[in-house]
């Protein structure tokens, strides 16, 4: 099934022999012609990337971050560098794109979760350009593990702005930093382990969060049947909510105990690789 998301309305699952799930879902909303999002949701990587520019063609800078990271995304592991080198690639991807007339400015964000090798054992790396989030769900509780870059989070940060009044801010969509600028911008990362329950991620565009709390989030994740039903569950409360905006949501689903399982993922590094 189609993993790679670039059309208005597509659902990708992949089951991987690590246990790890995957469902997808976007949708161009109420109100935009154009479905500016893209996503990946593949083996061992789930991201989103929300492209900016308009006429100046944030779909293709999406695309081309989907593709700079998609082309890494069916190695057996995946090392913190390679992903931060295929970020630097995505974003000199870009820059030669809006080198082309009428494409000047384009330009797009980037969040997702990847499962990696750190030294020597598996564990999450969160990764984040801009204003689309990576959230943990568990017991019933979605945790933004990013931080959005933009004005308005930078105000409320300073504790000059709430975080309700940072929802209706005339400069909520305004990003301080994104992939297709030279220089390249420095992507926030985190590493951690899996967690002895399991682990569940969504990866979303800021089109589903400004339109759905982070308790909605997870109430509507908690009662799904899995990622590709959160996913999909996801998109359609968002849209049903309002969909003032493009709406993207990759769900990553991994089991308790996978540690046992992403052991053998591993295994091969103790032999020279
Ligand atoms: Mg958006």
């Amino acid at each position: 099934m189609e993993d790679v998301g670039l059309a208005d309305r597509i659902v990708g699952v992949v089951a991987l022999d690590v246990a790890i799930e995957l469902g997808a879902a976007s949708h161009t909303g109420r109100v935009r012609r154009l479905n500016e999002d893209a996503y990946l949701a593949r083996r061992h990587l789930a991201l989103v990337a929300d492209g900016m520019g308009g006429h100046a063609c944030g779909d293709v800078a999406s695309a081309h971050a989907v593709e700079a990271l998609a082309r890494i995304a069916d190695r057996e592991q995946l090392r913190p560098d390679e992903v931060q080198e295929a970020i630097g690639r995505a974003n000199e991807a870009i820059l030669t794109a809006s080198r082309e007339p009428g494409r000047g400015g384009m330009g797009t964000t980037l969040s997702g979760v990847a499962l990696v090798d750190f030294g020597g054992s598996p564990h999450w790396l969160v990764f984040n350009i801009g204003d689309s989030r990576v959230y943990r769900v568990a017991h019933g509780t979605a945790t933004q593990l990013t931080v959005d870059h933009s004005e308005v989070a930078e105000l409320v940060a300073l504790g000059r702005l709430s975080a309700d009044e940072a929802l209706r801010h005339p400069l909520r969509h305004v990003i301080t930093r994104s992939l297709g600028t030279d220089p390249a911008p420095a992507p926030d990362v985190w590493i951690f382990p899996p967690g002895p329950d399991g682990d569940v991620f969504v990866a979303c565009s800021d089109g589903l969060t400004n339109e759905l709390t982070d308790t909605e989030i997870a109430a509507i994740v908690s009662a799904a049947r899995g990622p590709r039903d959160a996913a999909a569950m996801l998109v359609d409360a968002a849209v049903e909510a309002g969909g003032r905006d493009n709406v993207t949501a990759v769900v990553l689903s991994a089991p308790p105990n996978a540690d046992d399982d992403l052991d053998v993922a591993t295994t091969p590094k103790e032999q020279g690789r």
